[in-house]
């Protein structure tokens, strides 16, 4: 089995999580082992390694596992997503309709510099709505999104088409 092969064998499918009929796709197996937490951390890295971006931008909660590894490896910054009330100094916010309700996600207002080409990282792309708000919390601050990266994309949800201004990089997709 590939690399990819690997990792897509450990996600765990989790029915009706947070209710349903949500399929949720459980990550946690990935990191208990560690070849294919690094495969997995490898895999969204590799592909910036000639040309870095100034910061990694993870999303809270699980986004922040992938991305603080990915900017450690980079050797860049990180900038985290929080959901509302989370970051202690002054934030930009943006919402958004989740298959869950309304959501706002916040940043801190000197996360970003003006001009910084970063990507954004997070475990899964379903709907987009998380990662087009992080775009534009970003984009708010005068950054430039050169890419968003997820380990796993539902397409069924069509969260590409949310993201259709950037590039996108999924290696796992159902
Ligand atoms: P969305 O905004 O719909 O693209 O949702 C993406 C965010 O919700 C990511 O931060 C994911 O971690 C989480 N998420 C949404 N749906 C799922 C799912 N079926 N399994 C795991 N995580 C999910």
């Amino acid at each position: 089995m590939s690399a990819i092969e690997q990792i897509k064998a450990a996600v765990r499918d989790v029915p009706n999580f947070p209710k349903p009929p949500v399929i949720f796709k459980d990550i946690t197996p990935i990191l208990q082992q560690p070849e294919l937490f690094r495969g997995a951390v490898d895999l969204l890295c590799d592909r910036h390694r000639r040309q870095k971006p100034d910061a990694i931008v993870g999303i809270d909660a699980r986004g922040f596992i992938f991305a603080g590894a990915v900017a450690y490896q980079l050797g860049v910054g990180f900038v985290p997503v929080r959901k509302k009330g989370k970051l202690p100094y002054k934030t930009v916010e943006a919402s958004y309709e989740s298959e869950y309700g309304r959501e706002t996600l916040s940043m801190h207002v000197d996360a970003i510099k003006p001009g910084a080409r970063v990507v954004i990282v997070d475990d899964v792309l379903a709907t987009g709505g998380t990662a087009s708000t992080a775009a534009a919390l970003v984009e708010k601050l005068g950054g430039q999104v050169n890419e968003c990266d997820f380990l796993i994309e539902l397409k069924f949800l069509n969260g590409a088409e949310k993201l259709r201004k950037y590039p996108i990089f999924a290696p796992i997709a159902y």
